[in-house]
């Protein structure tokens, strides 16, 4: 089993609905992304998911977060932009761009700060 990683970065504004503390006020972040990717084989060229392919995909997930206030950018004028949204949404809307077979998304993290963060993985794993 193989698990390929990358990463990215975006920077943005976000508030807490409903939390009691700092958080409920404006206040921004770098938002650091890793989605993992794991192949079980890998291709006729040694590679089990091409890091360049991933990053471009993650990329067209996450380039509308970028320097906006989250709670402004939909899904997130609906549901709270905690890390926890942040990362199930990356993971939902990244699941159904990446392309072949005999590979499967297996989590996003979401680094809020360079000692927190939230890793989403799908149910039953
Ligand atoms: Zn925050």
């Amino acid at each position: 089993m193989y698990e390929v990683a990358v990463e990215q970065e975006f920077d943005a504004a976000h508030y807490l609905r409903g939390y009691q503390g700092k958080c409920e006020n404006v206040h921004g972040h770098r938002f650091r992304v890793v989605a993992r990717v794991r192949a079980k084989e890998t291709d006729d060229i040694g590679m089990a998911y091409d890091f360049t392919r991933l990053r471009q995909q993650l990329g067209q997930v996450v380039g509308r977060f970028d320097h906006v206030c989250l709670n402004d950018t939909p899904p997130f004028d609906k549901i709270n932009p905690s890390s926890e949204n942040i990362a199930s949404t990356i993971f939902t809307e990244l699941q159904p761009i990446l392309t072949g077979t005999g590979f499967s998304l297996s989590n996003i993290q979401v680094w809020e700060s360079p000692h927190s963060s939230v890793t989403y993985f799908p149910e039953g794993e």
